[in-house]
Order: C-alpha cells, then sequence, then structure tokens
C-alpha cells in the first residue's frame, strides 16, 4: 500500500471534542496481492472533531511508549498515549517476550522506572530473579499477563489517559511541525492534537508518515532480523524429561534431519536443545519458533503468523511422539502477535552502531546505560542468532556498558517529534543490542522526561540543557555514570 502523503489542517486548537482539525484532498494507492496497484481514490477535504488535546501525544503502548508517557506525566505534562492492541507491554506482553536484562554481568545498570516495574511484579509474584546473577545478564523472567496489570497501573497512577482500541493514523503537520495524528473510532475519524509527539510503535509509523528518513533491514539486502512465534507448554512431566537427556539429542537430530529434507520446519537449533533437556515451567515462552518476511506488509505478516503456529504444532507433534515426557504436552499459548524484532530505523541526530555497543562508548546525550549484545537472528528465518555463539567480538565486556544517547530519538527535521524503542536510530548491528525491553525503557524514560522539561522550559527538546535532564534522570532513579 502505497499512500501519498495528507495536507491536515488545523482549523481550531480550543481542546474537548467538538473542536475540529480538516483535511484537504489526498491520493490512496492501494496494491494488488502481486504488489502493483491496484488503482486509486480521492479523499475529500473534511473536518474532523478533536478527540483529545495534550501536551504530549504517545503512540504505541510497548515498553517504550509506556515509560515515555508516565515520564512525561510525572514531570507535570498532559500526556495521552494510544495503543492498537487491547493490552500494554507490546512485544513484551502480547509477543510472550518475557525476558529482562538489566546488568553488566556484574552489577545491575539499567533502573529508573525498570525498576519499578520490577518492584511492583515482585509484589504480586509476577517476576522472578534469574538466580546466577550476576553471571549472566537475564535478571528477570516475568509474567506477561501480569505485566499487563502491572504496566496499566502505572500509566493510571501517572495519570495518562490511555486508550487502547486506537490505531495512531496520519499525523497532522502544521509548519514543519507536528500537531497530533487523526484516529479511526468506531464513531468515525478523530483528531488528537499535542505539543510533542512520541513515536513508540516500534514501526516508527508515524515519523515514516509524517515524511522522516528511515532504514530498514542490514546494509547489505535490506532483510530485517527473522521473527519468531514464542509459544508456552503445558503438561510436560520435568522428572521424565530429566532422565533422558540422550533422547534429548536424538530428537534435536531427528527435527535437523527432517529439516535438511525438506520435511520439517526451521527451529532454533540451540534454545530447541535447551527445552528438551531442561523442562520448563509453563509459565515460560518457548523461543525457537522463525520465519522471516517484511515486517511492515499486513497481508505478508498474516502469513508469516500462521505459518509460525503451525510450525508450533508440527514441533509438539514430533515431540509427543519422540521424545519422554513430552507424550501430553499441549500448547496452551502462541503470541498473540508474531514477535517482531526489526523494521524501521527512524534516522536521527545520532545513530547507534556495533561499535559504540562493544566499545561500551559513553556519550556526552546519555539518557541511560545498555549491556545486551549484538544479538542477530538470520534475517532469512534459519532461526540462528549471533547470541548463540557469544563470539567476543559482539559482546559488550564483562562489568562495563555502552550509553544510550538521546540523539538516537531525536532527528533533524521535526524539532517535536521524538523517537523511542526499537524504531529509534541505529544501524541494523546496534539496533540488535538497543532494540530489548530494559534498553527501550531506558529510551522511554528519558525521553518523556525530556519532553516534559522542554516544554516547561519552553524550548525544543534538542535544546533542552542536557545536564538539566541528567540530573532530573538521575533523581528519578536511573543510573547514568561515566558521562564524558
Ligand atoms: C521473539 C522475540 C524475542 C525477544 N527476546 C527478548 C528478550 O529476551 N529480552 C528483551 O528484553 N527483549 C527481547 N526482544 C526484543 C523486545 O521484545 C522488543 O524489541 C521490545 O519489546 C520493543 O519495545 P517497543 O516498545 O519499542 O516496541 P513494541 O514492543 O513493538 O511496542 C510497540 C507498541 O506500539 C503499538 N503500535 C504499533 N503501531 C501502532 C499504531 N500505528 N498506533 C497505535 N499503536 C501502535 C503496538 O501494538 C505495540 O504495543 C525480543 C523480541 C522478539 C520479537
Amino acid at each position: 500500500m502505497k499512500t501519498t502523503r495528507r495536507k491536515f489542517i488545523l482549523t481550531a486548537t480550543s481542546g474537548g471534542l467538538g473542536a475540529l482539525a480538516a483535511f484537504s484532498g489526498t491520493t490512496a494507492q492501494a496494491a494488488k496481492p502481486d504488489g502493483k496497484q491496484a488503482g486509486a481514490v480521492i479523499i475529500p477535504e473534511r473536518k474532523v472533531p478533536v478527540l483529545a488535546e495534550a501536551d504530549v501525544l504517545v503512540c504505541g503502548g510497548g515498553t517504550a511508549g509506556i515509560t515515555a508517557a508516565c515520564s512525561a506525566a510525572r514531570h507535570g505534562a498532559k500526556v495521552v498515549l494510544i495503543e492498537r492492541w487491547p493490552c500494554l507491554g507490546g512485544m513484551g506482553t502480547a509477543a510472550l517476550v518475557n525476558g529482562w536484562h538489566r546488568s553488566d554481568r556484574t552489577k545491575v545498570v539499567i533502573n529508573g522506572l525498570v525498576e519499578e516495574a520490577a518492584e511492583r511484579a515482585r509484589k504480586r509474584g509476577w517476576i522472578e530473579q534469574v538466580r546466577n546473577f550476576p553471571k549472566a545478564f537475564e535478571t528477570h523472567w516475568f509474567d506477561p499477563e501480569g505485566m499487563k496489570v502491572v504496566y496499566q497501573d502505572m500509566l493510571d497512577e501517572s495519570s495518562v489517559r490511555t486508550f487502547c482500541y486506537l490505531v495512531a493514523g496520519e499525523p497532522i503537520i502544521e509548519g514543519g511541525r507536528i500537531r497530533g495524528v487523526v484516529v479511526e473510532t468506531k464513531e468515525g475519524t478523530r483528531a488528537i492534537l499535542a505539543r510533542i509527539v512520541i513515536d513508540a510503535t516500534g514501526d516508527g509509523d508515524i515519523a515514516a508518515k509524517a515524511g522522516l528518513p528511515f532504514d530498514y533491514g542490514r546494509a547489505s539486502d535490506n532483510l530485517v532480523q527473522g521473527m519468531t512465534m514464542m509459544f508456552r507448554l503445558s503438561d510436560v512431566a520435568p522428572e521424565i524429561v530429566k532422565a533422558h537427556p540422550q533422547d534429548a539429542d536424538r530428537v534435536v537430530g531427528l527435527m535437523k534431519k527432517l529439516r535438511d529434507e525438506g520435511k520439517f520446519p526451521q527451529f532454533l537449533e540451540m534454545a530447541a536443545r535447551h527445552y528438551l533437556r531442561s523442562p520448563q515451567p509453563p509459565d515460560v515462552s518457548y523461543n525457537m519458533c522463525p520465519v522471516a518476511g517484511n515486517a511492515l506488509k499486513e497481508e505478508e505478516l498474516t502469513r508469516l503468523t500462521a505459518k509460525a503456529r503451525r510450525q508450533v504444532h508440527q514441533y509438539v507433534e514430533l515431540w509427543r511422539k519422540e521424545m519422554p515426557g513430552f507424550e501430553d504436552a499441549k500448547v496452551v499459548q502462541t503470541g498473540f502477535s508474531l514477535g517482531i524484532r526489526e523494521s524501521r530505523r527512524v534516522r536521527g541526530l545520532k545513530t547507534l552502531d556495533a561499535q559504540m555497543v562493544v566499545k561500551a562508548v559513553k556519550q556526552h546525550d546519555a539518557i541511560g546505560h545498555g549491556v545486551w549484545m549484538i544479538d542477530i537472528h538470520d534475517p532469512k528465518g534459519s532461526g540462528h542468532t549471533t547470541w548463540a555463539d557469544q563470539k567476543p567480538e559482539t559482546m559488550v565486556p564483562v562489568g562495563q556498558s555502552y550509553h544510550i544517547p538521546l540523539g538516537m530519538c531525536l532527528n533533524a527535521t521535526m524539532p517535536n517529534l521524538a523517537v523511542v524503542g526499537r524504531c529509534a536510530a541505529s544501524t541494523h548491528e546496534g539496533h540488535s543490542s538497543v532494540r530489548v525491553q530494559t534498553h527501550c525503557m531506558v529510551m522511554g524514560q528519558g525521553v518523556g522526561t525530556c519532553a516534559a522539561l522542554a516544554l516547561n522550559a519552553d524550548v525544543d527538546m534538542a535544546k533542552l540543557d542536557i545536564h538539566k535532564l541528567q540530573t532530573q534522570l538521575r533523581k528519578d532513579g536511573v543510573y547514568l555514570e561515566n558521562v564524558p
């Protein structure tokens, strides 16, 4: 689908329902299944009521959007957050991605709202601290169901006005600045207006539609990282599984043989071996079912999601027959969404790259720390990941961490539009590290705080005194050390 940009004209800004935004003629071109244009329609100029007005509008309620909205609101901004799904947490909840990485393998270096969310979950029994911390990065496994409640509580208690079931549509642009977005409600088209918009859609939808340049995929062939359908099983017998490690090796060997003969789907070998040797509690999400394709094409995503769900059942059907302890195994849940790791990376004032990650580079505009390695899941969908190899050249050295710069979330084109989370400015390689949830939450907290302070100071975000922002972030519990 290719859509030419619409021109929106703001006719009233008085707030609340009844205020009107108008947009003028547009041409939309629909694509046929073969990718060719099916034609075009003219959408006539019309006025649309304003549904809500805010200081800060956050589009997308994943981990990055939640922390952006909470921190902006806690610093006095009137905040609206819109999320297309019926729950908050994005990939972390809806795609069952339930591991957090916060340590440099000697100490925790990601705190702030990450620690707050963990503490809230801890009190309700929804998070488990990994036993071999600090040797491992994985400091927490959480219950995605519980986190939906934690995130909603955080937003509600921060007085963020939250709309789920609402897709952020086209941006409203006036005089080189974004003024809000158009949404389709059950009652018709509406506008949501704001002084600052934060694109936390994961895919950079708003930034791309506003005309900001972006990168997609790796430099060599523009393919994005492989996607994964996470799933959970019940009725696996742990004692029987533990007693049959040789069978685990035999079954993985069989899966590989059948796969190589084209009779079995792709799978992440390291993970399959682990799950068949070490029985997982029912709340653990299995991360081993890969597919590859274009993360921005709805029809392709539909096909990939269906393919991945079929693959999950193919694994489990084989295990029920072949692996002792899995005879009664049942698939109790697959991700509500396919797990999407990478799509647009919106170009920013700074681009986080692999060297900044593995050399633990410090930045003067740091808003927090990152620890995760270069972790690229094969864009062709074999399931292989550089995480499995853990080569020294892909790792952040033990006891060190890199800085996440504010500049990767701001851009040179539109001063009141920021991006946070996995769509922020990075190379394909840099992205493979900074895309993890805790790092996205660091970005969210940094940019949300920046937005509120910038509005208070009546300056654009890029013009805010960085020391003032860093001082505030530290007061709010963010770990921020060695800033040059
Ligand atoms: C299979 C898999 C395994 C992973 N493993 C780990 C791991 O072990 N640990 C880890 O920390 N990270 C892991 N990650 C990465 C991590 O989960 C994501 O990169 C991270 O959650 C991204 O957060 P985000 O808020 O930027 O984006 P998302 O989580 O994608 O959130 C974006 C939100 O915006 C909403 N949205 C999108 N478009 C619109 C729109 N137009 N209007 C309104 N709402 C919109 C979406 O519904 C979603 O809720 C993994 C990812 C995958 C896919």
